[in-house]
């Protein structure tokens, strides 16, 4: 491990609203934990925002030779609608309106997330537990939470008693909430309510005698809370305490605060002690989500099968997308900005192929340890990738200047300036050379184009027939031509 790429890691710590120096709990090791996701359906390009964001922090910590076990488990069971314990499990809701198992719509949609990750170059984390395969686990928490006084049975589920843990604790330390204004703006309690207030939240609920997903319990047949899965598989393979928990920006409140509040009732121990969150991707500024359907999805971008775009993009075009942002910050999508994406992608992929080609010199002109340096700093500083970016344009110019003979490099420095631009982009980034492999592929485009122009010839002319062939033809090879006032772009399938 080289000690300056790591003495200086600094982490925007939520708990404390802070950038502060990261010391791993044990040295040389750092144990993370990120809520993955509830397996309902396919995952929107937001979705995988969050997962690419944390897929760099993995990256750079092994990078800086830290030995990371990374835990992100998958949401199969538990996680309702409604933040207040009401209305349908999502995954039981979608099994009944498409008339499958439960588990078949957990299968479908895991396939479908690891695919997509795979596309965009995610490592897999170390461990991927299930929330339906840790129910025992969650069943002794929530026994522990009991012994401990914080939980109360009603009607047959457990519930996590807000009030009481707040009076020797601080529930809302993690948000910024206070409790009284929670209890102040939330409803009353109807007569019928199973909670003694309703800032409590669920441990266990019961099943009712439809209720496919469930499972016996020392309080009747029932299926776990959603928080408390995270909590009882965060304890199991990263202990009472570790280093990293991260998620998406909208996890704060409810799902982190409630997973601190668990943990800290069942323990008596505060579980993590970096905290970080990130933050969402938007469409026409609003944030993408599943309920609304203001998303797009991984595959649209791909083969370019939405209005939103003027052509498609390859997985690493999209994933240099949004490493141009950085994590904390709200990204809006578009397609001007992809196209722009692009364009300083495939002029970073030129410029490392044009590298291989550089031959050394007797003396370097150039300072290839500042710029090092000028890498490692904006890695250093809370994860900044943007900045990062900035750096590997620098090192575009360079390659730019040693290939016209303007600059030289020492066969030493020049290796090191190869390891280190290609390290940046590959293994920290982790971006691929996708350069014409796929929808940015500049051949195709070309004839592609060509055609389009042809077509537009042919109709001038009155030549229907032609043109109603070209677009004929080109769709049986799964090209997809769009008229609009514009002009005509396409689309592969
Ligand atoms: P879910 O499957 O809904 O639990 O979400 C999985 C992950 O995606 C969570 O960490 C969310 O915070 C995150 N997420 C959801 N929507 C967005 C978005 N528009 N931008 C970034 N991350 C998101
Ligand atoms: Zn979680």
């Amino acid at each position: 491990m080289q000690l300056y790429q790591n003495q200086h890691l600094k982490i925007y710590n939520s708990l404390s609203g802070e950038k502060e120096t990261f010391i791993a709990l044990h040295e040389g090791s750092v144990g993370m934990y990120v809520c993955g996701p509830t397996v309902y359906s396919n995952v929107h390009l937001g979705n995988c925002r969050t997962f690419i964001s944390f897929d760099l922090v993995y990256r750079y910590l092994k990078h800086l030779g830290y030995k990371v076990r990374y835990v992100r488990n998958i949401t199969d069971v538990g996680h309702i609608e409604d933040d207040a314990d009401e209305g349908e499990d999502k995954i039981a809701k979608k099994a009944r309106l498409e008339k499958l198992e439960p588990m078949e719509i957990v299968q479908q949609y895991s396939v479908d997330f690891h695919q997509i990750l795979e596309l965009f170059n995610n490592l897999p984390p170390s461990i991927e537990p299930t929330a339906t395969g840790h129910i025992i686990e969650q069943i002794e928490t929530i026994k522990e939470i009991f012994a401990n006084g914080y939980a109360y049975e009603s009607n047959g589920s457990v519930y996590f008693d807000v009030v009481k843990f707040n009076e020797g604790h601080d529930y809302g330390k993690l948000s910024g909430r206070n409790l009284d204004d929670m209890l102040s703006n939330s409803r009353e309690l109807s007569g019928q309510d199973e909670k003694r207030n309703p800032a409590d939240f669920a441990l266990w609920k019961k099943a009712e005698p439809e209720h496919i997903m469930r499972w016996p319990s020392p309080w009747g047949d029932g299926f776990p809370g959603w928080h408390l899965e995270c909590t009882a598989m965060s304890t199991k393979y990263l202990g009472n305490h570790f280093d990293i928990h991260g998620g998406g920006m909208d996890l704060k409140f409810p799902h982190h605060e409630c997973e601190i509040a668990q943990n800290e009732a069942a323990t008596g121990q505060s579980p993590v002690n970096y905290w970080m969150h990130a933050n969402m991707l938007t469409l026409n500024g609003k944030k993408m989500s599943k309920s609304t359907g203001n998303n797009i999805l991984p595959r649209e971008i791909f083969t370019g099968s939405n209005d939103v775009l003027s052509k498609a993009f390859s997985p690493s075009v999209a994933r240099f997308f949004m490493l141009q942002a950085h994590y904390r910050s709200v990204l809006d999508f578009s397609n001007d900005a992809i196209v722009a994406s692009e364009k300083g992608y495939n002029k970073l992929m030129e410029a490392l192929e044009t590298l291989g080609d550089v031959a050394a010199s007797a003396t370097s002109t150039l300072d290839i340890e500042t710029w090092k340096k000028a890498c490692y700093d904006a890695m250093n500083d809370d994860f900044n990738s943007p900045i990062l970016i900035a750096q590997l344009f620098e090192g575009v110019r360079f390659v730019n200047l040693l290939k016209d003979n303007k600059e030289t490099l020492t066969a030493s420095d020049l290796e090191s300036f190869t390891k280190s631009i290609n390290a940046f982009a590959f293994d920290v980034l982790g971006l691929r050379d996708e350069k014409g492999q796929d929808g940015s592929n500049d051949k195709l485009e070309g004839v592609v184009n060509m055609l389009i122009e042809m077509r537009k010839e042919a109709r001038a002319n009155k030549n229907f027939a032609l043109s109603d062939q070209i677009r004929d033809r080109l769709n049986d090879l799964g090209i997809e031509l769009k008229d609009s006032r514009e002009g005509t772009t396409f689309s592969v399938n």
